[in-house]
């Protein structure tokens, strides 16, 4: 087992990864920004070193600085939690060649997915069903046209090396597409630094269900159920739920053998989630693997009775998967994403929280690195706290979710509570009849 980690990251994931390490009695290494100097995630490693300042490229996302932590506190794995390096084959690569353990699939691996083109590819090869679409990157205007017009509109445009939420746009007649495509490349180039964009048919009134992975070093992949993330703005995930409404023991089965077979052929090891889109009839379609923990892990672990992150970390240190099943899911699990925001503009709405109140009893759990007096940076992702809570039935957990959304009291600043309220709320949340437009009557 490793001896020390350090946590390549911050706010609540970093707090996470802590926890974790605590638990397995590693020492760890905490790298923070000069604007992160009093966070929580800084006073409760064992040490911490100042990696730049307060802007990300300078800081967090720094390799060189990031890997000089790692030598001078002499560690023996990094963790990047989730969004920074999380997903840079590079910075795997980097790790590697300086006998650090980067907590994470393979540099090849993370490379192949992290191009979302050559994922969908190489998924459709190990038996993933996949949407029609380009099958590869498309470099001009007039074989977009002909795809586009071969699939039929609408369709979607993707910058294959996008992701969260941005670099997509929705394309309904050829016209928009002559405009659309420029721009989208365009836009992929400043954003992501390549052009590269696919197209795919845009799917109407979808779900988004994704599964669970877990892979060791020695072959085994297996697959902790589904979640649904079907409630987002800006096809970014608000809310996520386990198990999913529309998900039966025998299509959860089904999905997650494919899975598990898809991920064992390209050799995938550690924690990944597999994402589907799910039409009206329930055909399902992958759309793309996340080669890192996420941030609604929380919910397939209250589920499941398993702790994902430190899972991720005895595996990267050479355990063997000791499944002997899949896991069941048990009762069910709903977590809220509480984002320092305008809850009607979703404008971000950093500052100085001036009072805190966590909810707490019984299925619920907060996870943050927030707290009263301190400051809600403007550097970073906004999201400053996930509640979830878990319990016998659906019915229960929104009951509780609500209970729990009512007494979370976070002032002097804005945020996504009264939203999820909202939501939480609606008649057709709680029948769980929605898809990827629900928030559309909520948000202009
Ligand atoms: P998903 O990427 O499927 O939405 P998460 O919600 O777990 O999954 O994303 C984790 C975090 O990483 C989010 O804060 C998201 O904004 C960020 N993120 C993921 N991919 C990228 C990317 N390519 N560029 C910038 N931010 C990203
Ligand atoms: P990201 O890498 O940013 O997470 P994804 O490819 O996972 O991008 O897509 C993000 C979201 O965009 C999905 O969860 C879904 O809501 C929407 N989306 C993506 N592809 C399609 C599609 N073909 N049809 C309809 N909606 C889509
Ligand atoms: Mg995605």
């Amino acid at each position: 087992m490793f001896k020390k980690i350090l946590v390549a990251n911050r706010g609540e994931i970093a707090l996470r990864v802590i926890y974790a390490c605590k638990e397995l009695g590693i020492k760890t290494v905490a790298i923070f920004s000069e604007a992160d100097r009093n966070s929580l995630h800084v006073r409760f490693a064992d040490e911490a070193v100042c990696v730049g300042p307060a802007k990300s490229s300078e800081s967090y996302l720094k390799i060189p600085s990031v890997i000089s932590a790692a030598e001078i506190t002499n560690v023996d794995a990094i963790h990047p939690g989730y969004g920074f390096l999380s997903e840079n084959a590079y910075f795997a690569e980097v790790c590697e060649a300086c006998h650090i353990k980067f907590i994470g699939p393979s540099p090849n691996v993370i490379r192949l997915m992290g191009d979302k083109a050559s994922a969908l590819a190489a998924m459709s090869k190990a038996g993933l069903p996949v949407l029609p679409g380009s099958e590869g990157i498309v470099e001009s205007l007039e074989r977009a046209t002909e795809i586009a017009h071969a699939i039929g509109y609408p369709v979607i445009l993707k910058a294959s090396a996008g992701g969260g939420g941005r670099g997509i746009r929705i394309v309904r007649t050829r016209e928009e597409l002559a405009t659309s495509f420029p721009t989208a490349r365009h836009e992929a180039q400043i954003a992501f630094g390549v052009p590269d964009v696919y197209i795919e048919k845009y799917i109407e009134n979808p779900r988004h269900i994704e599964f669970q992975v877990m892979g060791d070093n020695y072959g085994r992949v297996i697959h902790f159920g589904e979640r649904e993330c079907t409630i987002q703005r800006r096809h970014q995930k608000l809310l996520e739920e386990s198990p999913s409404v529309v998900m039966s023991e025998d299509r959860r089965d089904k999905m997650g053998r494919l899975v598990e077979e898809a991920l064992t052929n390209i050799g995938y090891s550690n924690a990944g989630t597999v994402e589907f889109l799910v039409d009206e009839n329930m055909k399902f379609y992958f759309m793309e693997v996340n080669t890192r923990i996420q941030v609604e892990h929380p919910v397939t672990e209250m589920v499941t009775g398993t702790d994902l992150v430190k899972l991720q970390i005895m595996i990267a240190s050479g355990a063997k998967l000791h499944f002997e099943d899949h896991l069941k899911p048990r009762g069910h699990s709903i977590e809220c994403r509480i984002n320092a925001e305008d809850p009607d503009t979703l404008v971000p709405s950093p500052g100085k929280i001036t009072s805190f109140n966590v909810p707490g009893g019984i299925g619920i759990r907060v996870e943050t690195a927030a707290h009263s007096e301190c400051t809600v940076s403007p550097y970073y992702d906004s999201l400053i706290a996930k509640v979830a809570v878990h319990a016998n039935s659906r019915p229960e957990a929104v009951k509780k979710m609500e209970r729990a959304l009512e007494t979370f009291v976070i002032e002097g600043i804005k945020t996504t509570i009264p939203l999820q309220q909202r939501i939480v709320r609606d008649p057709d949340f709680v029948a769980g009849t929605f898809s990827t437009k629900f928030m559309d009557r909520y948000l202009a």
